[in-house]
């Protein structure tokens, strides 16, 4: 690892970069005095706002079937979320095999523009302040540059860190409380004219009501016979809620009932980020442009406004031309651009550089000369 550098020129930087040629390349988010020094003397003034999210952090349904990991001490293995360590010996190093599908990256995105819209709503950021891009592998990176958060220490990036992911959200501040049965919000209009969270709750809650079978009010812990009452109600729960936030119209739904609702809400209204990202003031990210060593694919930067259309497997494919025959262990189907590609099992294949590139960093594949 190569650190403590400073460019003055973009140029330099891409001298640099030719010459020592890295499979990644990072740069802080954080502003020194004196960026060269060692760290204890750079004289940190501020770091950016950033946040990771990673479909790595994010349970998908399809996580089961493509990733996996093995114990380097142990070869204790499991398939799905990879652990920090491992649940058998302890061991931090795990083999870890990994891919990104659609669906991974349609579930990190959920997530981004469930943040980008808590950073623009309830914090007031405008679009200019903020920036998002594609890793380049399995996630979105989101950064907001300015000055009133520049300084902004490890906790306080940590209660912000709480707010988008609403931990430590009471739902009984909410209007559920057992002291005050008498609703909050019922002289007040809809809840969905509310703010912040209380409007986050309000929704989740209302859209939830609004497409949930039985079986998903079950899963919330909820009883038959409550979860038939809600469906049955449905329309009348709705439009009361819609209309003055309240839920007395209907008996047999009490606060518990409406607690368990409210909390599930919260976990669906909520961004899944990685929270150590966040809150590290000197944290190192990969820097914008440059390939992801695990992929070949480029970290790139996309309008904010453009997010529900950007197309990650378009969008940063560096490779654009050329071909080179690869021999392909194993790989899942995946698309680039409009091509679908694989599966793949112990063959020989002739592919377009992108695609044989993405097999031969994902190390499940090797270039035949
Ligand atoms: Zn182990
Ligand atoms: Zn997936």
């Amino acid at each position: 690892m190569l650190r403590h550098k400073s460019f003055k020129q973009v140029n330099e930087l891409k001298r640099f970069l030719q010459n020592c040629v890295p499979s990644d390349a990072y740069c802080s988010c954080a502003y020194y005095e004196e960026p060269e020094a060692e760290m204890d003397e750079k004289d940190w003034l501020g770091a950016d706002l950033i946040f990771d999210i990673d479909a790595d952090h994010i349970p998908t349904p399809c996580n089961k079937i493509h990733d996996s990991w093995v114990c380097s001490s142990c070869s204790f293995s499991g398939k799905g979320v990879v652990p920090e360590r491992c649940p058998a010996c302890g061991n931090e190093k795990l083999k870890v095999k990994v891919w990104h599908c659609e669906v991974c990256l349609s579930s990190a995105k959920t997530e981004s523009i469930k943040l980008l819209d808590m950073l623009i709503s309830d914090f007031g950021f405008s679009e200019k302040d903020i920036h998002i891009f594609f890793s380049g592998n399995r996630g979105y990176h989101i950064y907001v540059e300015n000055k009133a958060i520049r300084a902004l220490d490890a906790i306080s990036r940590k209660e912000i860190v709480d707010y988008v992911s609403g931990l430590g959200l009471d739902v009984s501040f909410h209007g559920l409380r057992k002291k005050s049965l008498r609703e909050v919000h019922s002289s007040q209009g809809s809840p969905l004219d509310e703010f912040g969270w209380r409007k986050r709750l309000a929704s989740g809650m209302h859209n939830f009501i609004l497409e949930a079978k039985e079986e998903n009010l079950r899963q919330i812990g909820l009883t038959k016979k409550i979860a038939e009452t809600i469906l049955q109600n449905k329309n009348v729960i709705l439009k009361n809620w819609l209309d003055r936030g309240m839920w007395s119209a209907v008996r047999g739904i009490g606060l518990e009932t409406r607690k368990k609702l409210a909390e599930y809400s919260a976990k669906l209204q909520s961004a899944n980020i990685d929270t150590v990202v966040t809150t590290d003031i000197h944290r190192l990210i990969r820097l914008d442009g440059t390939l992801h060593g695990k992929t070949g694919f480029r970290k790139v930067e996309f309008p904010v406004s453009a997010i529900d259309d950007f197309d990650p497997f378009r969008s940063a494919v560096a490779f654009k031309t050329g071909a080179a025959t690869v021999f392909v262990s194993d790989a899942p189907e995946f698309r680039i651009g409009d091509e679908m590609f694989g599966p793949y099992r112990k063959q020989s294949v002739e592919l377009p550089t992108a695609a044989a590139m993405l097999l031969v960093c994902k190390g499940r594949a090797e270039v035949i000369e």
